[in-house]
């Protein structure tokens, strides 16, 4: 099933997607819910992010190639960042360049989305709290990234986590290929076969250090092909079987 959620007059809602059409979900996508019938055109709908995350946890370094073309060694154990609640960005929402830096790149990245609180989980029992998966784009601003050494800054920025544009609960994360375009020039594409750190190490590890929430999302690292964005900028990141998330680029209007 696909997940959504959706604008409703002032109100948001969760759906779920059938083909190009929505329906309702009534009740919690994390506990018992009904789905009311697929009838609302998709393509007419203000899609929201799909969760609400209480934290976004990130995972540096976790391809190879990606970790090579940065001048990096490849990590013993994860490299975790977070991306603070406030850098969420819709789907088809636009990125918005902050005047502090001079070289933003994207970074496509399948993403787990927690459906059950844990800590400590067990390897065996990571996929009893997924919820499903879906698509983000990790922004950077590379060079801020570089100059603190801390990476809160340059992950950090308002719209610097689209995500989306559903969660998909039937999902096999073991072999897919991850996608980036700009302007429909392609500029990554790698499988998920290649991880060092596949997802149920990554949960297990991460559960270890925080408790995992309903809604969070886990950010799984990207493949090589990392690339500047500009203003007017056409990004789409796309993974086999979750479909594709489409963002504009724009600069920041400081006032
Ligand atoms: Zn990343």
């Amino acid at each position: 099933m696909r997940i959504i959620r959706y604008q409703e007059q002032s109100a948001a809602r969760y759906g779920w997607v059938l083909d190009d059409k929505a329906g309702p979900i009534e009740g919690d996508p994390y506990g018992a819910f009904q789905r009311g019938e697929a009838t609302i055109p998709l393509a007419g709908l203000t899609l929201l992010p799909p969760v609400t995350p209480s934290k976004i946890v990130c995972v540096g370094r976790n391809y190879v190639a990606h970790a090579k073309e940065l001048g990096n060694e490849v990590p013993e154990v994860p490299m975790l960042f977070l991306k603070p609640p406030s850098s969420v960005l819709a789907p088809g929402g636009t990125i918005v360049l902050p005047p502090q830096t001079q070289q933003v790149e994207h970074e496509a990245e399948l993403t787990v989305v927690i459906g059950k609180r844990g800590r400590w989980i067990e390897p065996d029992d990571v996929k009893d709290h997924i919820l499903g998966y879906t698509i983000a784009n990790d922004i950077t601003a590379r060079d801020l990234q570089k100059r603190d050494g801390q990476w809160t800054r340059g992950k950090g920025f308002d719209t610097f986590c689209p995500f989306g544009p559903w969660v998909e609960t039937e999902f096999d994360p073991a072999d897919a290929v991850v996608t980036c375009t700009v302007n429909g020039e392609l500029r990554q594409m790698g499988s998920t076969r290649d991880m060092i750190f596949s997802v149920r190490q990554l949960l297990a590890y991460i559960s270890s250090v925080m408790t995992l929430e309903p809604g969070d999302l886990v950010l799984t690292g990207t493949p090589a092909g990392v690339g500047p964005l500009k203003e007017g900028d056409e990004l789409v990141t796309s993974i086999e079987g979750l479909g594709e998330l489409r963002n504009a680029v724009a600069a920041e209007q400081v006032h």
